[in-house]
């Protein structure tokens, strides 16, 4: 399992580690000193290689930039008790890249690929994962349509790279929703399901107007009816209502995060009560009023639990009390916390250990 892939690496010969600033890791701020790159082309993927981050040089025609076939994975790595380097649920992670993949016309990353690929990158750009408490090394595959071409085509060539980026503990203060009434982000039948780019192009809009009404994010509601919640922002979504825990039931609107995933295991493991439901705006209207909904969070790799303050519900913000240290999501996170540190034991095979 720990044995290091022979994968072929060009070294950089200037590591920018001594010129990053590891006490203050903005997210996504700084790149790690290698990429991993392969290339598919007549039907197959190049041997990867790694070779320093640094530019591609591409045409303005590529079918990426046109027609958006397009898709990456948000993954993290931690620093285990031990020492050893934690690549957190790679094989879901990988399940997800292919799903998003299928669904945009492109070609699978097969899992051994993936696995050999991730874990050479890994130990090069090993002093690149963080050390303090709460910090990891986010890694983001992406692959995209790389063929030089103006027709309307599903590509013939693509490109698959890995670049990874040091970050801090994620240190948000509460957000502030807006139920989304009007635009959507996609709709059953559509790409929701599947992390692919133009997911997040089309969500930008209504994000920066309820930016400008002093929101921070929006709730997104299901496209026919604006009834049901979907996600918040681009992360899964989690209510505490009488003490449990629900969550829409995933639909193909809805992305199948690992943090989710992650959440509902630890949770029915740990007796809570759980479930995985519609959730219409009507029901959180509803505890607000008679106060059985006491708490809200966003749910990703990158912020792990994201606390929400308030819910505006047509026109009315709905505040919650401050996050209690013994609430439902900071038990939840502190609980994934120790799995992928090590710090408690990985019942789940979640954890690919480089030693
Ligand atoms: C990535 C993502 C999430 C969170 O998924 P995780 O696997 O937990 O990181 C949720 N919603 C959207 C739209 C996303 O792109």
């Amino acid at each position: 399992m720990t044995t290091a892939p022979a994968i072929s690496v060009q070294k950089t010969t200037h590591s920018r580690i001594p010129e990053t600033d590891f006490n203050n890791l903005e997210f996504g701020k700084y790149i790690s000193d290698h990429m991993l790159m392969s290339d598919w082309a007549k039907g197959e993927w190049s041997e990867p290689v790694i070779v320093p981050f640094g530019e591609l040089r591409m045409t303005p025609a590529i079918l990426a930039l046109h027609y958006g076939q397009a898709i990456f994975e948000g993954m993290k790595a931690f620093r285990t008790v031990d020492g050893s380097i934690n690549i957190f649920r790679i094989r879901k992670h990988h399940d997800r890249l292919n799903k998003s993949l299928d669904r945009m016309c492109m070609p699978a990353i097969p899992y051994d690929m993936f696995v050999q690929t991730l874990h050479a990158l890994v130990e090069l750009d090993r002093n690149w994962v963080p050390r303090s408490d709460g910090s990891s090394l986010y890694i983001r595959p992406v692959v995209f349509a790389s063929e030089s071409r103006l027709g309307v085509k599903v590509s013939d060539q693509y490109k698959f790279v890995i670049l990874t980026s040091p970050v801090g503990p994620y240190y948000n203060k509460p957000f502030r929703l807006k139920v989304e009434g009007h635009y959507t982000r996609t709709a059953e039948g559509g790409t929701g399901f599947a992390k692919c780019a133009g997911n997040y192009g089309g969500a930008f809009y209504p994000t920066q107007l309820a930016k400008k009404e002093g929101f921070d994010q929006v709730l997104w509601t299901d496209h026919k009816e604006h009834k049901y919640i979907d996600e918040v922002g681009m992360m899964n979504v989690m209510f505490v209502f009488n003490g449990k825990l629900v969550t829409p039931k995933l639909n193909t609107a809805i992305l199948d995060g690992i943090t989710r995933d992650s959440i509902v295991t630890l949770a029915r493991e740990a007796g809570l009560p759980i479930e995985e439901r519609r959730i219409s705006i009507d029901d959180l209207e509803e505890g607000f009023k008679n106060k059985t909904l006491t708490e809200a969070f966003g749910c990703g790799t990158a912020a792990v639990v994201a606390p929400i303050a308030v819910i505006n519900i047509r026109g009315i913000d709905y505040a919650f009390p401050p996050v209690e240290p013994n609430s439902i999501q900071q038990q939840m996170k502190k609980k994934l916390l120790e799995i992928r540190t090590g710090a408690a034991p990985d019942s789940h095979n979640w954890n690919y250990l480089i030693r």
